[in-house]
């Protein structure tokens, strides 16, 4: 296969995958990334001022069922055990995330076993509701008033910006409760933390010599003629420059606070009433159960809508953004040379599992087009 030389841009886990693999295949690879670090927003560094390894973007645990995603990132980095215990703060208690048995019986000052909980959650559900079509409904029907207020709905209001009456019932597709007691966040068959951070492994995914980043380089379409082919990970609607409007997205501010010992005893505090103006507090030593600081870091997390200059999280993709998005995904097909990948270049929230798998499928896909000389 004749060299290539090609561009990837954004230095988050899309660009920095498809790069190396591109770059094992003999071809010449240019990051680019607008930002004055790797990694994207998995980026994590060690805190000046206590040495706590902070997840800047807000906190990244990593769970998957992908063996092959699994082993990948071994491959760069030592990952330790960890798993996701979240915890919430609602009407002046503390509870138990995801709603489970514990959960139930401590809102409910009760001590039912798995069978009595789930015919007691069966009655206090709202079965009037038949075909339920917004968020609020669907809650009410799974789980009844008393839970949807303390743990549905101030969150919702506050994460989205709206009210559950505004929102699709599909956001809740499942009982969104468990009938035992264990309050591990995520299902999945591995889960851990890497030791030295995602940006380490990041660095070392990178750290091939065909490989060459431009960190405070912000890509122009100009750029692509001077590339074979581009892998964009940057913003779908920023590629075409707005030209259809933006697609809506959601975007967190941070409130850094720094103490001595133990803030508040878990990484993740959720805060359900609508009357806490913040959605959690992340407590980033609890990331690394396996180190020892004096001092600890907090992030406050407050989510509002995102302006222009605004960093994009998470996606809407309500009605509106769904009309726009399919216009903006029909001029990107029409694109030849570049491959539009990511989070923020297909618009959907993905998972670091999944951001990977995509990754890995879609540089393979390009190698095999390149070896039979069509273009994808
Ligand atoms: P990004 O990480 O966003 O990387 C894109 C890069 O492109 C950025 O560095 C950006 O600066 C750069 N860029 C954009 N436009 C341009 C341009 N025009 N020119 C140059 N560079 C550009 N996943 C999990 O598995 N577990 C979690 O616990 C988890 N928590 C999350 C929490 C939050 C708040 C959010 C928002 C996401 C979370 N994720 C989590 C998802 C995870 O962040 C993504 O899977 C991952 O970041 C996707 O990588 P990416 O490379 O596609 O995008």
């Amino acid at each position: 296969m004749t060299k290539m030389n090609l561009l990837m841009v954004g230095a988050g886990l899309s660009g920095a995958v498809i790069g190396r693999m591109m770059a094992e295949e003999g071809h010449s690879v240019t990051i680019v990334d607008a930002r004055d670090h790797i990694a994207g927003n998995c980026h994590t560094e060690r805190d000046a001022e206590t040495g706590v390894m902070v997840h800047v973007y807000g906190p990244h645990i990593f769970h998957t069922d992908d063996a092959e995603v699994w082993e990948y990132v071994n491959r760069y980095e030592t990952f330790l055990p960890y798993k996701n215990r979240v915890k919430t703060t609602s009407q002046g208690r503390v509870f138990s995330l995801p709603i489970n048995l514990h959960t139930i019986n401590q809102y409910y000052e009760k001590t039912m076993r798995p069978d009595e909980a789930r015919a007691f959650i069966e009655e206090i559900a709202d079965k009037s509701i038949e075909d339920p079509q917004t968020f609020e409904e669907q809650a009410l029907r799974f789980v009844g008033p008393d839970l949807y207020e303390a743990f549905f709905k101030g969150y919702t209001i506050k994460q989205w910006g709206c009210s559950p009456t505004e929102l699709p019932a599909s956001i809740l597709k499942r009982l969104p409760v468990r009938f035992n007691y264990d309050d591990n966040y995520f299902f999945h068959k591995f889960q851990g933390m890497p030791e030295n951070g995602y940006t380490q492994m990041v660095e070392r995914i990178l750290d091939h010599p065909g490989i060459t980043v431009h960190l405070n380089t912000r890509f122009t379409r100009e750029q692509a003629a001077e590339y074979d082919h581009v892998f964009y990970s940057g913003p779908l609607d920023g590629y075409f420059d707005y030209e259809l409007g933006r697609l809506g997205y959601r975007t967190l501010d941070f409130e850094k606070f720094t103490d001595t010992g133990d803030y508040q005893g878990c990484a993740v505090m959720n805060y359900g009433d609508v009357e806490v103006p913040y959605t959690r507090i992340t407590e980033h030593k609890h990331f690394s159960p396996w180190e020892e600081h004096e001092g600890t870091v907090c992030y406050r997390e407050f989510s509002r809508a995102c302006g222009p200059d605004d960093i994009p999280y998470y996606p809407i993709r309500l009605m509106e953004e769904k009309a726009m998005l399919g216009t903006y995904v029909e001029k990107a097909n029409a694109e030849t040379g570049v491959t539009f990948v990511g989070r923020l270049g297909t618009y959907r929230y993905l998972d670091m599992d999944v951001t990977i798998r995509e990754a890995l499928d879609t540089g393979r896909a390009f190698l095999q087009h390149a070896a039979s000389g069509t273009q994808m």
